[in-house]
């Protein structure tokens, strides 16, 4: 395909949050030329389409990190995207609650983060407005965050869709990228639908980014390891036990955020997710099981460390997925009057991509890789989804030398 003299051909590896995020700030900015390659039928088929639909505010970040600045831009843009395609944005507002005196220390941690993060009108309360807020929940003090907002992520990621291809992109569906060639002043990317030639290419190709990586001739280090989170929903006639966010108080030791309760923005209560080790990269329940991926895993450097350091807390998650009392049993802790019957069914699964390095640890931080005209999305989990915006912002300065209009 001809393009105008001085458009920079741009290619864009997988049609989640994050790639759609990129490629509509590059079309909207004119002078790119963006195809975004997708290997489903459709957008946001993976990570993007099984989250908890949470926007976060930044109450947990390590303040100074990309999560935590990324995280807080990526909200407001969010909500002003929202607002400007008349997209769903609730404000229901989470309560961060400690159940014990014993988890109050951990309580002041995150309670400091988010104060250093500048997480908005953020209180500390205790219990009895924790009750004016939650009626059901119990917990000896809470961190209460009013803005933290429920949103569908899918629908969000398909309105960007259409704004790529309103600027005159093209999100090809079905296009997965299988080999990648990169010359000194171009790159060719074979797919599964055909071949194209790009001046720039970028990966955020999720739960693959670390194949993908390969065929670029990357590191194999960060290695995906796929944890997937399951969720129950809570029986709609006892839906009013919640009425918005009710989170635990994170374990530092581990960078998920522990089961909670969300009111979706459709008014489904779901309860979850938990963290297991997925037996496939794409493993949404414990049939799906891939050998080149679990095989891959367990003999990656950095396995051993992992295992020592987490064995106790995978065992609890596993055991938790497999026997419903047990999952049963976590919920309860915040919510007494919820029942074993209150829990339906087991709703959805979402697999998170989980950056691993060779030497066991779990990468906290979002990573971004440039190896020559590549740029490579090699750790983007949550809170990414709320800051696929604002990450979009940051690839185009930072990667991409485009000025970025504040605002
Ligand atoms: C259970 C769960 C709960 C979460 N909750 C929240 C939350 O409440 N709030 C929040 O902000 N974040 C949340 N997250 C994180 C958030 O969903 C992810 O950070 C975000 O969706 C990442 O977007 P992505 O575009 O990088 O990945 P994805 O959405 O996974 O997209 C990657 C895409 O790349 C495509 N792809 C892969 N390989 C190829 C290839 N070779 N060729 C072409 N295409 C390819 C895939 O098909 C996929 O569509 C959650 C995640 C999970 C799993």
């Amino acid at each position: 395909m001809t393009v105008p003299p001085g458009t920079e051909r741009v290619g864009i590896v997988g049609g989640g949050i994050i790639g759609l995020a990129i490629a509509r700030a590059l079309a909207l900015t004119g002078g790119f030329d963006v195809t975004v390659l997708e290997k489903e039928r459709r957008v946001a088929a993976h990570q993007t389409g099984h989250n908890s639909g949470v926007v976060h505010a930044g109450l947990y970040y390590q303040p100074g990190s990309l999560k935590a600045i990324l995280c807080a831009r990526g909200r407001e843009l969010t909500r002003d995207y929202c607002r400007d395609r008349a997209l769903p944005y609730r404000e229901l507002g989470k309560l961060v609650v400690a159940v014990t005196p014993e988890e109050v220390p951990r309580l002041d941690e995150i309670e400091r983060r988010a104060r250093a993060n500048g997480v908005p009108d953020l209180a500390r309360i205790g219990p009895e407005r924790m009750l004016e807020l939650e009626r059901h929940v119990a917990g000896v003090g809470a961190v209460h965050s009013p803005h933290t907002a429920v949103v569908d992520f899918a629908a969000i990621a398909e309105a960007m869709a259409s704004d790529v291809r309103g600027a005159g992109g093209r999100v090809l569906l079905g296009a997965e990228v299988v080999g990648v060639s990169a010359g000194e002043r171009t790159t060719a990317v074979a797919t599964t639908a055909g071949s194209h030639t790009f001046d720039r290419l970028i990966v955020c190709a999720g739960l693959q980014s670390d194949l993908v990586a390969r065929l670029v001739g990357a590191s194999p280090s960060p290695r995906i390891l796929p944890f997937r989170g399951e969720y129950w929903t809570l029986e709609p006639s006892r839906a009013e036990l919640v009425r918005g966010m009710i989170y635990p108080v994170p374990d530092p030791r581990f960078p998920f955020l522990g089961v909670h309760f969300t009111r979706g923005v459709y008014d489904d209560v779901h309860v979850g997710p938990n963290a297991v080790p997925a037996l496939a990269r794409e493993g949404y329940g414990w049939g799906n099981v891939s050998l080149r991926d679990t095989f891959g895993s367990l003999m990656w450097p950095g396995a051993p460390a992992l295992f020592r350091r987490h064995w106790r807390m995978g065992a609890r998650e596993i055991l938790a997925s497999l026997l419903k009392p047990l999952y049963y049993r976590q919920a309860r802790e915040f919510v007494p009057e919820l029942r074993p019957s209150d829990l339906v069914e087991k709703a959805h699964a979402g697999v998170r991509a989980q950056a691993w390095s060779a030497d066991g640890s779990l990468l906290d931080d979002f990573a971004v890789d440039q190896v020559g005209s590549v740029t490579l999305l090699r750790n983007a989990p949550s809170p990414a989804a709320t800051s696929s915006m604002a990450i979009a912002e940051y690839v185009l300065r930072e990667h991409l030398g485009v000025p970025v209009r504040e605002g």
